[in-house]
């Protein structure tokens, strides 16, 4: 290689700044709690190392350690000092002077230099400075770097360069190891800056063995002085072959300061640079350079080195460690952490951004809202937002999770929504959580006809609806049962997801609404929706009652404050749980439930989607009722939403349609005693009478009345066969009603069932509703009765409906005393021991919706009984009797008012009741449904006399005799010369040739063979004494003898 070649200016590489995070972590600190508004200069320790593999930049480091007195640098590397300046605003950053900060600190080197005090410790000739501002509140820090240096009057220039490996053989480079080696294990360090004393000049050659040694800087005179061959050497940070590290530039002219007199025109430099490869150290890509140093005599004081930016600019850098370092964001990277956990290593298909992303509103802010919200914090849900009215009690805090002690004040507390979205941010900062302070309307609570107030309301329907608008699911958690249906209403218009929850003393209901498979659903995935025509219930839609299990059961009460502690924690947390199974289930709130499947179809990856959740800590049971959406409901139909869609906010204050609804007490397979065996046989209300089954009649009158469009019946059957059937042909043929039976679980007395479905029967919120007796028979106007309860309805709460009958006969009955000009009834006795009145009750009655919170009184008190006597199991809390509970409280507070009927009426309680009634129903016939009396036709057919019904699928001889008061069931045969009067045949019955049948019921099935006579005694109320009524008395006299009367065939089998 030519001298010439190489002969050019000595280019050095700088230092790249390197900050660890550590370092920030300490400055945030160090100016918080030391440096505070102090911006002086601050004693800084950094580091480099030589032995980074090529292509790594030349980098200078600072990390945690920095601000300590006696760093040491790490193994391998080599220490350097340096100066912050850290700036108190970012004015001060930008603003600040950099020569003199640069200038002062080149000089604490050139001071090291000109005193020697380099020459002792070299590391002083590697300097930093540091300016910088930290932005504590963003946690951003931006700062700039200078490594500063001398800037030399004339560039140096290299008279030889080349590497280690390409001027000598591994000799040279195993000794020079060696020696590091040695110089390491004596000294525990190798110095940044140091001499090699050598028997070989570098560049030239030597066949002798090699020793070096590794001397120190201050050994230089004395080595000169003995003529060794001095090689200067220093750790070099450069990666790059062919140029030095920054270091050198500095070294050079400490070495020209103090030496330059004693060395020739050249220095020999050896740039140590030490990398492991192999599992050996190897350092033949170290640098050697012959320079010439007599140019650099008198160093002035002119300095260089602020490091370039990113934007290989001369400026400052930014470093945004919010992630690292704001709490807050810590928080949410280890809330993430904990749930991805989850998913990792628990559930890889979970989909944890479809519950996170969800904005939850929570309608009501106190136990259920607390807890709730806590559960969906811990899912990640990030919007929050709570509504509630109330303050924070002195009674809140011990349950209510979200409030303390200090938010109360015998002054009123603080607002609660705003108190627990306030609390949420503490919990966890990075929630959005807000709190609304909010009433919201109820219907049924009258809005004032003065503008102002319907403005006030419409204000906060709007800003519920915006509410509904402006978040994913809505969660019911509100005290009352009215103030949840707005919500609802405008949840079902908006197509959100709503979950509702409600509690008991012991137990709770948490249940999601039901949505149309067409809504478009922000947390299905999949368009596809299930082909289901069907949709689930709401909360309108559906009972509070757990179906169809022990009598130890007790409702629900919504209204009740005072429930066991963990109820609300336990229905919160399922609530949470089943919103995030459901949006992780493909078909997301479309999601059909199946509890009993564990298929992929009916469950999510969290497991199954209920429709509901209904639990009983009494007894530690849990159900998973699935009910459908019911076509009326004013929750959640067609109707309603299309209403509200049409109206708006209109619709809210149009006065509640005068909508009525019908039950039908139809009582239970202990009942009926008197009517056996033919209750044996089908459900007494299902016993045909004139050709319909008893309760059919009831049904079929309600049916004329525009205003009932339900009808409920109530009772203790098991749901057969039989009643099933029933309900779906009366169905379809009074297809403008809804009619449906709700179980009893057990016998409930009178009312019981009244209360344990109040929530079916206020449903759609209803005017009042009919309640009949199965087994009475007659022809009420309900049109008359309807108007006469509207009339007195401003007073009353129940209209029952009487009629008159003989003194003796009066006492088998309930008698009602009436005020005849006021027509309010005064005094209420069931069958009393003497006369008290000659007006009964017919078992039909008018009750206000209000009569159910009576019920809910009464069930109260029969609970407290109970947990006093708590050993009597059958004293049932809900077993209420409607006669002593309700007519008797009712008429002492003069609330009940008499409707008389003078139409025929009677009980159906025996079989010769029955006859009576099929009289008085097949006479009624002529006016209502004439098409059902059997004619006489001419020259054919069967003789008809008086009022008889016969079945299309009967067949009659033509020559047979029927009548009067005759019903023929299905598929009934009668022979030729058949006579029946006054009976009923059951359907399939067989009526031989020439047979007579007078005054008896002819059981299903039942064989009467040719020329036989079944005949009983009739049986009916005198004729000749007006009102009159059939007394359905015993089947023996005194005597033991059987009482004559009708005769009973029973079902032939
Ligand atoms: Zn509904």
């Amino acid at each position: 290689m030519s001298e010439d070649k190489d002969r050019h200016i000595l280019q050095f590489v700088p230092f790249l700044s390197t900050i660890e995070s550590g370092f920030w972590t300490k400055l945030a600190e160090a100016k918080l709690n030391i440096f505070k508004l102090d911006d002086s200069r601050k004693v800084l320790n950094g580091f480099y190392t030589n032995s980074d593999t090529e292509g790594l930049p030349c980098r200078h480091s600072i990390d945690f350690g920095a601000f300590e007195m006696k760093n040491k640098a790490p193994p391998l590397c080599f220490s350097s000092h340096g100066g912050l300046h850290n700036k108190n605003t970012i004015e001060d950053f930008k603003s600040c002077d950099k020569k003199p900060i640069l200038e002062e600190e080149a000089k604490l080197i050139w001071n090291a230099i000109t005193s020697g005090e380099a020459i002792l410790s070299p590391d002083l000739l590697v300097r930093f400075l540091l300016l910088s501002f930290a932005d504590l509140k963003k946690y951003m820090f931006y700062y700039w770097f200078a490594f500063p240096a001398f800037v030399h009057s004339v560039p140096v220039t290299v008279c030889h360069s080349n590497l280690l490996s390409d001027v000598h053989n591994g000799k040279f480079m195993e000794a020079l190891q060696n020696a590091v080696q040695l110089y390491r294990k004596e000294n525990q360090f190798l110095p940044n800056f140091f001499i090699i004393c050598s028997p070989t000049t570098l560049f030239g050659s030597c066949n002798s063995e090699l020793t070096m040694t590794i001397c120190k800087l201050k050994d230089f005179e004395l080595l000169y002085q003995q003529g060794h061959k001095i090689i200067f050497a220093y750790c070099d940070p450069s990666t790059i072959p062919g140029y030095p590290g920054w270091p050198l530039r500095n070294y050079l002219s400490l070495i020209a300061y103090h030496w330059s007199a004693q060395l020739s025109q050249t220095v020999d430099i050896i740039c140590y640079r030490d990398r492991p490869q192999d599992g050996k150290r190897n350092i033949s890509h170290s640098l050697c350079f012959s320079l010439n140093v007599s140019t650099i005599k008198e160093c002035p004081l002119n300095s260089t080195g602020w490091e370039k930016n990113k934007a290989n600019k001369y400026g400052p850098r930014r470093v945004d460690l919010a992630e690292d370092m704001d709490p807050v964001k810590l928080a949410e990277s280890s809330v993430n952490l904990n749930l991805k956990l989850m998913k990792w290593r628990l559930m890889p298909s979970l989909d944890l951004k479809k519950i996170s992303s969800c904005k939850c509103l929570l309608l009501g802010a106190g136990t259920l809202g607390c807890n709730i919200a806590r559960a969906l914090l811990g899912w990640g849900v990030t919007n929050i937002t709570l509504v509630d009215y109330g303050t924070v009690a002195f009674s809140n805090p011990v349950r209510q999770t979200l409030f303390e002690f200090s938010d109360c004040s015998t002054a009123g507390g603080k607002s609660k929504a705003p108190a627990a979205a306030e609390r949420l941010k503490k919990i966890f900062p990075g929630v959005n959580a807000e709190g609304i302070e909010l009433s919201i309307p109820m219907p049924g609570h009258p809005i004032s006809d003065r503008a102002e107030s319907v403005a006030r309301v419409k204000k906060d329907v709007d800003r519920i609806e915006n509410l509904v608008d402006s978040h994913d699911v809505i969660y019911l958690l509100m005290d009352t049962r009215e103030s949840r249906w707005l919500p609802t209403l405008l949840a079902t218009v908006k197509r959100k997801f709503v979950i509702n929850v409600a509690l008991g003393f012991d137990s709770y209901l948490v249940m999601r609404h039901g949505m149309n498979s067409h809504q478009n659903i922000p947390c299905s995935s999949s368009s596809e929706s299930s082909d289901q025509e069907s949709k689930l219930g709401c909360y309108f839609c559906n009972d509070v009652v757990a179906p169809g299990n022990s009598m130890k059961d007790r409702t629900l009460d919504q209204q009740c404050t005072v429930s066991r502690p963990g109820v609300s924690m336990i229905a919160s947390a399922l609530a949470v749980e089943l919103m995030a199974s459901i949006l992780q289930h493909p078909h997301g709130p479309l999601a059909l439930p199946n509890p009993g499947s564990l298929s992929d179809e009916a469950s999510s990856c969290l497991g199954p989607v209920p429709h509901q959740i209904r639990g009983f800590l009494s007894h530690n049971q849990i159900f998973y009722p699935t009910t459908e959406a019911y076509g009326k409901c004013t929750g959640c139909s067609d109707f309603v939403v299309s209403a509200y869609k049409e109206k708006g906010f209109q619709f809210l204050l149009e006065p509640p349609a005068n909508m009525w609804k019908a039950v039908i007490l139809i009582g239970g397979p202990e009942k009926g005693t008197r009517f056996r065996p033919l209750s044996f046989d089908v459900p007494k209300p299902l016993f045909p009478v004139a050709g319909l089954p008893m309760i059919q009649h009831h049904i079929e009158t309600c049916s004329k009345i525009d205003q009932i469009k339900e009808i409920l019946l109530i009772g203790f059957y098991p749901k057969s066969e039989e009643i099933e059937k029933f309900i779906q042909s009366a169905r379809k043929q009074y297809n403008s009603i809804i009619i449906r039976y709700l179980p009893e679980h057990t016998a409930l007395g009178t009312a019981g069932g009244l209360y344990h479905y109040r929530d079916q029967i206020e449903a759609g919120s209803p005017t009042a509703f009919f309640v009949f007796n199965a087994d009475v028979c007659c022809n009420l106007a309900l049109k008359d009765i309807v108007e006469f309860h509207q009339e007195t309805c401003a007073v009353g709460a129940i209209t029952i409906v009487t009629t008159e009958a003989p003194h003796q006969e009066s006492m088998s009955y309930g008698c009602v005393v009436e005020n005849a000009e006021t027509h309010e009834a005064t005094h209420y006795v069931e069958k009393p021991e003497t006369f008290v009145s000659s007006l009964i009750n017919c078992g039909v009655y008018v009750f206000k919706p209000e009569v159910l919170n009576h019920l809910g009184n009464i069930f109260r008190k029969h609970q407290n009984e109970r947990f006093i006597d708590m050993y009597d199991e059958d004293a049932a809390a809900e077993k209420i009797s409607l006669e002593k509970e309700i007519l008797v409280p009712y008429v002492s507070s003069g609330k009940m008012f008499v409707y008389k009927t003078t139409k025929p009426w009677s009980q159906i309680k025996s079989a010769a009741s029955a006859i009576f009634a099929n009289k008085l129903y097949l006479s009624n016939y002529h006016k209502t449904n004439s098409h059902r009396l059997a004619r006489n036709a001419p020259n054919a057919g069967p003789l008809i006399s008086g009022d008889v019904f016969i079945h299309e699928t009967a067949t009659v001889h033509s020559s047979a005799v029927l009548g009067p008061n005759v019903t023929i069931g299905e598929d009934v045969k009668i022979g030729p010369g058949v006579r029946v009067c006054n009976s009923i045949i059951l359907p399939g019955a067989v009526i031989e040739n020439h047979s007579c049948v007078l005054n008896a019921i002819i059981g299903w099935q039942s064989y009467v063979g040719e020329w036989s006579r079944v005949e009983g005694t009739a049986h009916q109320p005198n004729p000749n004494a007006p009102y009159a009524k059939m007394i359905s008395g015993a089947l023996f006299d005194e005597e033991g003898r059987l009482i004559p009367s009708i005769t009973v065939l029973g079902k032939c089998k």
